[in-house]
């Protein structure tokens, strides 16, 4: 396939580079020159605008990996001069988004490549780093049937779990929910090891109880969050991430826009909202999410 991939940082690069080495046509761009500088001296091929990728290759399919909707609108229509990739794009290409933004702006997305005559899928991802190095990501794909199977060839060159969540927009609602699931049972899992300190129970011992009976979950068994009962997670490194405290912040802004814009009664969602927000203005912004636990026992009188 020719691809044009944009949006070459943490993630977008690894992933571009893993397409090249699967024997994929990549041409990429990202407007941050030390981004552009660290894809050309990995030996990806780049071009001087985002349109001047798509038509560098002649684009078949258009990646975009950005930190926000907006940014991911304003490439799609081409804003303060700047070409539009849409309108760089031969007809029917398909455009493939995997930044992690609102349901409402992928769906906005769609139609916006549709209108211009394009076909277009929500594909974010969860793996972080590790997994875009490794291609080992998890895609969660939203849009039509037809285009999730051309698609899925070329992103089980990045990936190793690829599930189509529905139409357009619920690759988007599959990742919001989960990582909303996964705040609310990282903050049960600390708040359960601060109380069970104060009552004298060790790490252990709460580990090997909750662990193999009715509270296990990802957040405790992979992602402990404290030291000892799980050598690999980030509570053994001083909580470096893993997932920092900033992504889990913005992701839980987009399941509050969320929650807000369907009128669910999310409550427990809401509140890990305010304790992610809280936790990201300060040095958690950097930590992993697990860290959490800290400013819990901090604040515990
Ligand atoms: P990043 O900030 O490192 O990379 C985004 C890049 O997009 C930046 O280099 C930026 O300059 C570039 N960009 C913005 N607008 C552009 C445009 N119009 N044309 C070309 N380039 C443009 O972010 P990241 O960590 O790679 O994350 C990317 C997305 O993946 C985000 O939406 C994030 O929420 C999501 N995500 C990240 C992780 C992670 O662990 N980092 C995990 C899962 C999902």
């Amino acid at each position: 396939m020719r691809i044009a991939f944009l949006g070459l940082g943490h993630m977008g690069l690894p992933m571009a580079k893993n397409l090249a080495a699967a024997g994929h046509e990549v041409v990429g761009f990202d407007v941050f020159p030390a981004a552009m500088e660290a894809a050309a001296a990995g030996g990806l091929a780049v071009a001087d605008s985002g349109a001047a990728a798509v038509r560098a290759v002649s684009a078949d399919i258009v990646i975009t990996m950005f930190q926000s909707g907006k940014q991911v609108l304003d490439a799609y229509g081409g804003v303060d001069g700047a070409d539009g990739l849409l309108d760089a794009a031969q007809p029917g290409t398909l455009f493939i988004d995997s930044s992690t933004i609102a349901v409402d702006e992928a769906r906005a997305a769609h139609e916006l490549a549709e209108t211009a005559g394009h076909r277009a899928l929500d594909a974010p991802v969860s793996g972080g780093v590790v997994g875009a190095e490794n291609a080992t990501l998890a895609f969660m794909v939203g849009g039509a049937d037809a285009d999730f199977e051309a698609a899925k060839p070329v992103l089980e060159a990045m990936g190793r779990r690829i599930v189509h969540c529905g139409g357009a927009g619920l690759g988007q609602a599959a990742k919001v929910c989960n990582n909303m699931i996964l705040a609310v049972s990282q903050i049960a899992v600390a708040e359960a090891f601060v109380l069970g300190e104060r009552l004298g129970l060790s790490h252990q011992a709460l580990f090997d109880v909750a662990s193999n009976a009715s509270g296990q979950c990802w957040a405790l068994t992979t992602n402990c969050p404290v030291p000892g009962p799980v050598p690999t997670s980030p509570a053994n490194r001083d909580y470096q991430p893993g997932f920092a405290g900033a992504l889990m912040s913005k992701d839980l802004g987009l399941a509050e826009h969320a929650i807000v814009a369907t009128g669910v009664e999310a409550r427990m969602g809401m509140l890990a909202r305010q304790m992610y927000q809280a936790y990201a203005d300060g040095d958690g912004a950097r930590q992993d999410f697990s860290g959490i636990i800290n400013t819990i026992r901090d604040e515990s009188r």
